[in-house]
């Protein structure tokens, strides 16, 4: 029984080390990725804390290396989960934690050895980090699925630790393991199969569960890097027009508006191209302002945004034109010492869920050019 539990214990440090090297080419691929490398050298400390333990030196100097090792893993682990997040473990508590776990494994290895103070000690510290780290992940709005998996994971690990401290509070393992014996009897009792199905099974589904959100994430932010204008932080075209496509698929009724600021050449001229970039930015700012109606703006071109209104006909559409037309056109936009009005020209056209996005999108050029045709600052509607 025991061959097998330990074969168990083998087999998933060999998983962890494979997952640790998947989370360095993930790492690799996306360095500014830094939770990657931070759950990477989790398991780096983890799998050498194991190889500690397992060599043949003296044992209280393989429980105390043993010692700062493992806490160093779950900070890492810890740290690694507020990094995924955009956050982070202030440094002092995380050399704090380290310090204070090995100075007290040290304690319960050297001045009084006691096995199961230092099982305690271990299980105990990683239970409360992860729980303080779960608190903090939990105050935050958990925004995607991948949010609740990755909490999951950490309350897994703290369950799992936890469980281990009150088994080993009740176990009547020896002080310490020093004849054959003992060894028999400690590898049958209860307090050694919890602590093998945590690191066996845990720890290893925890790090593979972190490893998908992390690849995931990955994916979700390329996707996301795809299909935004990275100046104004709208669609781009690629990004508009797979949205708009689906949402004209099923909506009775849309409007679509092109809107293109007026004499823009001239704002660079005079303003530079910082100048007129700070416009474009104020300009998708108003288009994109309160986006709760499911509105899908775009910015198409270098000064020309199209925008999706869902469940708008042309006179809905005309109106929202309107009074972003007024809008701009009252925006003052300071840049250095100046200060400038820019206004926009907007061709309005309206279809349903068998118009196709592109014969739209035509029409609304066309009303455009009425409209720019008409003297600019105004609206013009297909007909
Ligand atoms: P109209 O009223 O007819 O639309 O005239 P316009 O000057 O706005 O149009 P035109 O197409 O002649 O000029 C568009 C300008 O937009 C030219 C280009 O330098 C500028 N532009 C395009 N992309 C960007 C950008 O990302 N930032 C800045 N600052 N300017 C840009
Ligand atoms: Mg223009
Ligand atoms: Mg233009």
């Amino acid at each position: 029984m025991s061959q097998a539990w330990l074969l168990a214990v083998d087999l998933g440090s060999i998983a962890m080390v494979g997952v640790g090297l998947l989370f360095v080419v993930v790492w690799a691929v996306d360095r500014q990725r830094s939770s990657a490398l931070f759950f990477a050298g989790a398991i780096a400390a983890y799998v050498a804390a194991t190889l500690a333990l397992s060599v043949p030196i003296d044992v209280a100097l393989a429980s105390t290396i043993h010692g700062v090792l493992f806490p160093l893993s779950m900070v890492l682990l810890a740290d690694g989960l507020r990094r995924r997040i955009d956050d982070r473990l202030p440094p002092a508590a995380t050399i704090g934690f380290v310090v204070v776990m090995a100075v007290v494994v040290w304690y319960f290895a050297y001045i009084s050895p006691l096995m199961v103070a230092r099982i305690i000690t271990q299980n105990l510290g990683t239970a409360l980090l992860l729980s303080a780290v779960m608190r903090g992940l939990w105050r935050r709005p958990l925004k995607t699925g991948l949010d609740r998996v990755a909490l999951l994971a950490a309350a897994g690990l703290a369950v799992s630790t936890g469980v281990d401290v009150v088994v080993a509070l009740f176990s009547t393992v020896p002080r310490e393991i020093t004849t054959p014996a003992q060894l028999d009897s400690y590898l049958a009792s209860n307090l050694e199969m919890c602590l093998i199905v945590a690191s066996a099974v845990v720890l290893p589904a925890c790090m593979v569960a972190l490893l998908g959100v992390t690849v995931v994430d990955v994916v979700h932010e390329l996707r996301f890097d795809r299909d935004r204008d990275e100046l104004t932080g709208v669609f781009n075209r690629r990004g508009f027009s797979r949205r708009a496509e689906v949402e004209l698929g099923c909506t009775e009724r849309c409007g679509v508006v092109l809107a293109d600021l007026d004499f823009f050449k001239s704002v660079n001229d005079e303003l530079g191209h910082a100048g007129g970039d700070k416009v474009l930015v104020a300009f998708a700012r108003l288009l994109a302002d309160n986006l709760e109606d499911g509105r899908i703006v775009g910015r198409i071109g270098g000064e020309e945004f199209a925008v999706l209104l869902p469940h708008m006909g042309i006179d809905g559409a005309t109106e929202w034109a309107e009074a972003v037309r007024c809008r701009q056109a009252a925006q003052d936009v300071g840049f250095d010492d100046r200060v400038i009005t820019v206004t926009a020209s907007f061709g309005v056209a309206a279809g349903d869920s068998r118009s196709q996005l592109a014969a739209l999108l035509d029409s609304a050029d066309r009303a455009l050019y009425v409209a720019k045709l008409g003297g600019r600052n105004r609206i013009a509607v297909t007909t």
